[in-house]
Formats: C-alpha cells, structure tokens, sequence
C-alpha cells in the first residue's frame, strides 16, 4: 500500500469510501460514496485509483478515493460498490489527491479546498493561438543592427534584438509581458526584416538550441561543493533537502541550474520555485538558455485556461522544468526529481486561501511521497530553515563568495534621533543628502526605499525613538480608531500617549509618510534629478511594475523611490546607492516576526548597491540604532543575527521554536462571535489533555472589522507541531457538530506569517 507511512489509515475499518470521478471538473464538489467490498477492506488508501461502476449504465470508470465514513448520506439499498482498485499503478492524480490530503491535515480546511489548490482544473475557453518571434538574421548582421539601435537610442528595439541574439526565437507572450515590448515594436523589427512574428507551426529543435548558446562558466569551489553533495545523495537514490545560504549574486542560480541539469538528464522533472515579484525576464531567459523550449513559466497573469494547458503539458511529458509562484509547487510530472525554492525566506510562499499552507513543508511533504530532493536558497534564510539545518533535517550549504567577487556595499547607519537634534527634520538625513548629491554628479543611480510593513499604527516617539509596547507580549502596541493602543496577541489595551512616557516630547505619535511625498522631497531638494516613484498606486496597471523597472534599468531615472517591491527583481549595475528610509517601520510592527522581516529587508535592500562594476553603498535610517536587526544586517552578519533571533524565539516560545496555530473566527454577529470564541477556547482547554497547549487569547485582529463582519482571533501554542494538529482535528470536530457555529467562519493558520 503506498504513503501508508502518509496518509494515516485509521484503525477502525471504514464502511463507505468517498469518491471524485472527475477530477478536471471545476465542480470538484460532487462526492460520490460507494461501498467498500470485504475483498477491499483495510485496503484502500486516500489518492488511490479505483474502478467503480458509475451512471445509469454503471459504465466502469475511473475514480480516487478523497476520504473514509461510517455513515452512508445515501439510501443503502441503492449504493454502488467499489469493483477493485486499479492496478495501472499510482497516476499523478493520485500522489497529487494524496498530497491534498496531508494539507488538509496539516493546515485544516475541508478536503475539497485542498483538491483545488492541489489538482489542475480545466476550464472552458477558446484556444489561443501561441505565437513566437523569431530572428531573421544572422548574428553578425544582428549584431550591427543591435549597434544601430543603440546609437538611434532605440531602447525597445534593441532590447527585443538583445535578447534574440541570445535564443534566436522567443515567446510571443514572453516578449509581450516579461520583456515589456508592444506589439508595434515587433511590427517595426518585421518591417525592416530582422524578426518575423509567426504561429506555433515553426518549432524549433531544442537539443540543438541548447548547443548553441550554453555559456560556458567555471563553477567557483563553492558551487562545485554544493553541486556534489547534492548529486552524491541523489544518484544513490537519497533525496535530501538542502538549504543553500548565499549572499546574493553568489551563484545559487547556476547553482540551481545546474543540478536540474542532472536530474533532467536522468529522465526526471524539476520545478522552480520563485516569488511573483522576482519572476523577471532576466530570470527566466537563464533558464530559456539552459532549457530551451522544454522549460515553461506559470504565472498569476495566465488565465485559467492557459495554467491548465501548462499543466498538462507537464503531465504529458513535454515539459522538464516548470518556473513559477507558490502554485506551481503542484505541477502533474511524472516523475519529480527535484524542488527548487528560491528565496525560500519569502512571505508569499504561504498561502493566504484556505488551507493555508505553506509550499516549502508542502514542497517537502511531495517530494517525501515521490522520492524527490528539495534545494531552498536565500540569502537571509528563515529561521525555520536555518533552524532545521542546525538541527540536521536538512543539508546546509554555504556559498560566501561573491561569484564575481564584487564586494559588498559599504553601509552607513543613521541614528534619526540625532538628526532631529541636529535641526534636520528632512526625511533624508545629512549623509543620504551627500551621497545623493555625489551620485547625481557622477551619473549613477541610486534607490530610495520605504519600507511600509507595519504602517498599521505603531507609535513611536520621533525625538528619542520609544516605541510603544505590551507589557506582556513583547511586540509593539497598534493604534486603534477608538482612541487606544491595543495588543494584538492578548488584547491587552491602553490611552493613547499624547507625550512620550520616556522622554516627554509631543512628538508621538504614528509614523506617517508616503512614497509619494518622498518623491516630492527628492524633487524639491534635488530639481535637477529624474525620479521614479513604485508603489500600489503607480503599479496598479497591468504590468505596471515591469514598466517602471524597466525604464529604471534603462537609465531613463536617477532615482528610484519604492516600497519593498523594489527590493527584489532586475539586478540594476548602474546602482550604486540605497537609502533606506525608515527601517523601524517593520521592526516595531506587532509581530514576533518583526526583526526577522526588518534583517531581511535591510539585508536584501543593501544587497542592490553595487551590483556592478563599481562599489555601493547604502545608508539606513533608523531610530533603533541599536537593535540587533538593524546592527546585524549593517554589518551583513547573518550569524548573528540568527543567534539573537532563535533566542528570542526560544524565550518566547515562537515558532520555529514552539509551533503557533492561529484559530481565525468571523461573524457578523458581534456578541455571537464572542460566546462563539470563548466557548472554543473552553473546548480546547478540556480536549488538550497533557499536551500543554497554551491558549491566548481570544483578540481582536488588526482588523477588527471587515464588511461589517467582526473577527476574532485564537492562539494555541504547543511544542509539538503534531500536538496542533491533533487539536485543530477535535476543534473542526467540535465545529461541525454546533449548530452555534453555523454562522461562524473559522479558518487555520499554522505557524502565521503575520498575526492578525
Ligand atoms: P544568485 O542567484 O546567488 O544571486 P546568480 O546565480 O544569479 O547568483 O549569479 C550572479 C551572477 O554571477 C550571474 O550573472 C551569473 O551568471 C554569474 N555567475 C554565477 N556563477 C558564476 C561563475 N562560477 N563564474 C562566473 N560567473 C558566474
Ligand atoms: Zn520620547
Ligand atoms: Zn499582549
């Protein structure tokens, strides 16, 4: 029976298994239940294919088991029988059935969200037409070309070129969205004969393609290392998970390519992990070049009908490596050898949809039912995984080298007390202004960076940097519109200050300032600069956020002011500042991931000085001088600031030390909510047993309200994952069985990327 070890068969015999038929369906919800024949009892498993007589004329057909009941929600006399179970052996469909199972587990929900997420679905839509842009000519007349564009300035023009003097033929849809070029620029390549624009017909040879323009690069000691570790396991068939920590521009790409390289050439698949917002043209051409035509790209801009085309050209064999967001995690291969998850750390990787999980654990639960290896990398590894790899469960790998040995930016920090002593109340300090100025004279860019997380409210004190807190959590108090400061952990409330309790000064109160109106200061004091400004606003357009980088590394700008989005993306090697507005913001948010998040934005935003030629510097600005988070990531010490943090964890019981479960509950009925949650929380203390469970709470999340339904929230904490999960299990059970819960939405969320 495979994934015994998985999907925990009970020790009662169930009477009914329950069935999906058809799993392309977008109704995902018909469930039909059919009787299990003694001859296949203690036999059956979640994700198995079986046979099962279906319709009027009990055609036989295939189905997969989603689930086990005693009870029967049918007449009994007409139930069918399940005919046998299907010895084709495991189809995709069902390790992926099976996977959707351990989510439900894992992270809660019903098993039909988790199918959802899990299985492609189809959806009726016209086909489109897949168009290709080919170059027409030769390289030594593109080349010239190429020139002639550059010399007429033709930014688009030449781009397009560039990039098929590099593979000769691209996608239309690859031009059109991650290249940013229109349509029009393409027209004009046709009409001066350098590129044609033609339909699928024209297929090229991808062996051949590879050949062709595979950049030869000598792997740094390092890369070797990892390469070989990596591949020294897999080829004895142990599939490992392995962690690559490496400062950015170490080569964790080539990395990367690398051992999908080998485990393609061993006739298996590998998928390619990487944030939205970090799916850039730039990334994906490295693996166009490896891969050719056998690689393919998932993104949220592909309708529904586009993904599941994808996903089926993964199933049927034509694909080797699938790039893209979270989603992907679930492509159908056949035969999954590998996971990459790059910039493991990021928040995206959870999901914020029911069941709430979490792709690198889910990555690792599927590569654990199909014998694959998982590769995470980051530059400022989680704690969950640097955690994990001190512990042993996975494989640590250390890239410290620069590839192309440029150094790391030099960076200043400045304390924002001093300046408002200095009579500078600018939101640019004395030091940014210079070095502003000095790179406006020199012709080099630079990026202005706020960082927003945690604009929800903390209050801090402007003149000496108090930041308020709760006297029994630990993370910083939110400003609430009824006038109080509020903790969202236990729901411990006080007046709003209208004076610094630390120093006395009037100037308390929440941290305001927009993207908007530092491009308005830039401009005010540096009116010969050209600024770009990121933001939701500017963004909001479809592909909006392409256009702006685009234009930045074009050098159309001097000046890039952004929020965190433009931490991450093209490597931009005319930058050689960035200042970073207010690294506080995130620090104080009210979260226990606050320092973790504030390292990891400091650290990565320093990171895209001087990714060129020339040296960068980056200048933070921070109340907080001395916070761990601020001084590690100036001094680009991952160490330690890993120390500080997992002891903070440790003291505090926050995951990864103790595992957290959120118990998310809405309602539109304030009062019902409330009995609601707290006779929850009186079910949980009675079921706990001696797991030791601490339970917090009920609160009130940040937002208290949406839409006029309320919300609440519980938090369970225990050592042991598997204690959690054991008691979200009696929880939904308790759920069910109350009619009082009827009118209450609860959702999970285990180990929380943020607190609500
Ligand atoms: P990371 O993913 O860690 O940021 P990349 O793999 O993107 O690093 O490497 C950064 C740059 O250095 C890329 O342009 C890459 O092609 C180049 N590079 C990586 N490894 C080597 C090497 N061994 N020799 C020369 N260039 C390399
Ligand atoms: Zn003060
Ligand atoms: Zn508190």
């Amino acid at each position: 029976m495979p994934y015994k070890n998985r999907v925990r068969m009970r020790e009662r015999i169930f009477m009914f298994a329950n069935i999906i038929i058809d799993i392309t369906h977008e109704k995902l919800d018909k469930i039909f239940q059919y009787k299990i024949p003694s001859h296949l009892e203690g036999a059956l498993s979640v994700g198995m294919e079986v046979v099962v007589p279906f319709g009027r004329g009990n055609r036989l057909t295939k189905g997969y088991v989603i689930g086990f009941s005693e009870t029967c929600g049918y007449d009994l006399s007409k139930i069918k029988e399940i005919q046998d179970i299907s010895r084709k052996g495991i189809a995709i469909e069902g390790k992926l059935v099976a996977l959707a199972a351990w989510m439900k587990d894992h992270y809660g929900g019903t098993m039909i969200q988790a199918l959802k997420m899990v299985l492609p679905i189809r959806q009726q839509e016209k086909e489109k037409m897949k168009k290709k842009v080919r170059l027409l000519l030769d390289e030594g007349e593109a080349k010239k070309k190429l020139d002639y564009y550059l010399e007429k300035n033709q930014r688009a023009r030449a781009r397009l070129l560039a990039a098929l003097l590099d593979t000769h033929e691209l996608d239309y849809e690859l031009v059109n969205k991650k290249l940013n070029i229109t349509l029009s620029v393409i027209r004009a390549l046709e009409e001066q004969g350098v590129a044609a624009l033609e339909s699928e017909r024209v297929y090229r040879n991808p062996v051949k393609q590879r050949e062709q323009v595979q950049k030869q690069i000598v792997y740094t000691e390092e890369q070797q290392y990892a390469v070989e570790q990596f591949w020294k396991d897999y080829e004895n068939g142990q599939y490992g998970i392995y962690l690559i920590h490496g400062v950015t521009g170490s080569g964790k790409t080539e990395v990367y390519i690398e051992m999908i390289r080998r485990v393609v050439e061993s006739g298996r698949q590998a998928i390619v992990l990487i944030p939205e917002i970090a799916l850039t043209f730039q990334t994906v051409m490295r693996f166009y070049r490896s891969f050719g035509d056998r690689v393919s790209i998932m993104n949220s801009r592909l309708s529904a009908g586009e993904r599941y085309d994808q996903m089926m050209r993964a199933k049927e064999g034509n694909v080797d490596v699938m790039i893209g967001p979270r989603s992907a995690l679930f492509t159908p291969f056949p035969a999954l050898g590998l996971i990459v998850i790059d910039e493991e750390h990021e928040n995206t990787y959870k999901s914020e949809q029911v069941p709430r999980y979490h792709a690198r654990e889910t990555a690792i639960a599927r590569a654990d039912m199909e014998h694959a290896s998982v590769v995470l990398g980051s530059a400022t590894p989680s704690l969950e995984a640097m955690y994990r790899a001190k512990g042993g469960a996975y494989r640590l790998l250390e890239l410290k080298m620069r590839s192309r040995q440029q150094e790391m930016a030099q960076v200043h920090t400045v304390d924002l007390r001093m300046e408002m002593k200095n009579g500078n109340r600018s939101i640019l300090s004395a030091k940014l202004q210079e070095l502003m100025a000095d790179r406006l004279e020199k012709g080099e860019q630079m990026m202005l960076f706020l960082n927003r997380r945690g604009y929800a409210g903390f209050v801090s004190c402007r003149e000496c940097g108090y930041v308020a807190k709760c006297p029994h959590c630990d993370v910083s108090l939110s400003s609430h519109r009824n006038g109080k400061l509020v903790c969202h952990y236990c729901g411990y409330e006080e007046e709003k200050y209208t004076v610094c309790p630390e120093c006395g000064s009037r100037h308390i109160g929440e941290f305001r300032a927009g993207t908007q109106q530092i491009e308005e200061i830039v401009k005010q004091q540096f009116p010969q600069a050209r600024v770009l400004r990121m933001d939701m606003d500017t963004t909001r357009e479809k592909d909006g956020h392409e256009k702006i980088l685009a234009a930045f590394a074009n050098e159309e700008a001097d000046v890039l002011v952004g929020t965190q989005m433009i931490v991450k993306g093209h490597d931009f090697p005319n930058v050689t500042l960035v200042g970073i507005l207010a690294a506080d913001m995130s620090l104080y948010s009210d979260d226990y991931r606050s320092g973790e998040r504030t390292f990891q934005l400091l650290t990565q935003a320093s990171g895209r000085a001087g990714r060129g030629k020339k040296k960068g510097e980056a200048v933070i600005q921070t109340y907080s001088p001395e916070h761990y988070a601020v001084v590690t990531a100036a001094a680009q010490d991952y160490e330690a600031f890993y120390r500080e943090e997992i002891h903070y964890r440790e003291l505090m019981g926050y995951p990864p030390a103790e595992n957290l479960l959120a118990v998310l509950a809405s309602c539109k009925d304030a009062a019902h909510l409330d009995i609601g949650c707290r006779f929850l929380k009186e079910y949980a203390f009675r079921v706990q047993g001696d797991a030791q469970v601490e339970l917090i709470g009920p609160a009130s999340p940040g937002i208290g309200k949406i839409n006029d339904i309320y919300r609440k929230v519980l938090y369970l904490k225990a050592k042991r994952y598997d204690t959690l999960v054991r008691m979200k299990n009696r929880l939904e059970q308790y759920i069910e069985v109350n009619d009082g819960f009827h009118t209450i939405r609860i959702q999970f969320d285990f180990n929380p990327m943020q607190v609500f």
